[in-house]
């Protein structure tokens, strides 16, 4: 009898070495959207796609970040939720295998968990960080809906979101108006979101929160442009433009002469010098907040020329201020399609 227990066991064992295919059950939400996260370790969004567009129309070998273009094998975009609940129920399974060939019995398991009222949702560009608490309306006030142009695939991402995650298409040119609408939408909801998560969480909850929400709403403005110039320069024919290095539209003085070879046009003859310094600021903040953890530094204090913070000190950013990078962003790209062909 042991021995057959023992064979019964290693057979068993022998079997889990050879690939297992574990079936698991992820959750949707409400609309049957599969939350994703971004693998890239500089980016870590978090966004959502119809469940399925992402089995149907996501290939094996390759998907895309709505945010930061990032390309990835399908399998590489769980959610650290959900990498937990596939590591406990692979566990599962391999507990129930062992378990079976010993006793033959089987184990139910738990496995669902209540949900309360308010809604946890990750912020997309700060990896790793505490999640932001608000409430249902305030998280569908945030979210952007997107529909891909090449493939139709539908996704969402709390703000903007530029790249299809199933064909790789880089929306950013014409989707940049419903991206700062969007983030528009959200600092007009600050108060409401403010008063209600005060009610749950109380004035220090509150303020963390919007906190948070202000930041990533200069975040997203910032990048909204980038990749809204970024795309719009690519469009263009390529004999008449210098080559554009990676991540060229995130330096304002360097893009803007970029575009002056292109087009004939700097950012000088599109905003006067005041607006584009704040502007300039604005985008130096952004690299704090990704990089920095909003923590002020000797080459921030240097290249933004903001003497109101010394090192060490941490950005405070203002719902009020954001609105005025949404009016600079927005004329600044309105006066860049004058110039350039519609892509
Ligand atoms: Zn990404
Ligand atoms: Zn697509």
């Amino acid at each position: 009898m042991k021995r057959a227990m023992c064979e019964h066991l290693s057979r068993e064992l022998r079997n889990l070495e050879r690939r297992v295919r574990v079936p698991i059950e992820l959750s949707l939400d409400d609309e049957r959207y599969l939350d994703r996260a971004c693998p890239n370790p500089e980016c870590g969004a978090a966004f959502k796609v119809l469940f399925d567009d992402w089995r149907d129309k996501v290939p094996d070998n390759r998907a895309y970040c709505p945010i930061c273009g990032f390309m990835a094998q399908a399998s590489e975009w769980n959610t650290p939720e959900q990498q937990e609940q596939i590591k406990n129920a692979a566990l599962r399974y391999l507990h129930n295998r062992l378990d079976e060939a010993l006793t033959r019995g089987a184990r139910a398991f738990n496995r669902s968990q209540p949900r309360g009222g308010l809604i946890r949702m990750s912020l997309s560009y700060r990896p790793g960080r505490l999640p932001l608490v608000v409430t249902a309306e305030a998280s569908e006030v945030m979210t952007q809906r997107s529909t891909c142009e090449a493939c139709g695939s539908q996704y969402s991402s709390i703000g903007a979101a530029f790249f299809c995650p199933a064909c790789g298409h880089n929306s950013a040119a014409s989707a940049f108006h419903a991206n700062v609408e969007t983030v528009c939408k959200t600092l007009t909801a600050i108060p409401e979101i403010r008063r209600a998560v005060t009610e749950k969480l109380g004035k220090d909850g509150a303020e963390d929160s919007v906190r948070q929400i202000c930041e990533n709403c200069l975040v997203k403005l910032v990048s909204a442009f980038q990749h809204f110039a970024e795309a719009l320069y690519e469009a263009l024919p390529s004999q008449a433009k210098p080559k554009a290095r990676r991540n060229v539209f995130q330096n304002l003085s360097e893009s803007s002469e970029l575009w002056r070879c292109a087009i004939g046009h700097g950012y000088d003859d599109m905003l006067s010098a005041s607006e584009l310094s704040a502007l300039e600021r604005f985008f130096q903040q952004r690299h704090l907040l990704v990089h920095n953890d909003g923590i002020v530094d000797q080459l921030y204090l240097d290249r933004s020329g903001n003497l109101s913070y010394s090192a060490g000190q941490r950005l405070v950013i203002r719902g009020d201020r954001v609105e005025v990078l949404a009016d600079l962003v927005t004329r600044l790209a309105t006066q860049l399609r004058r110039y350039t062909p519609q892509p």
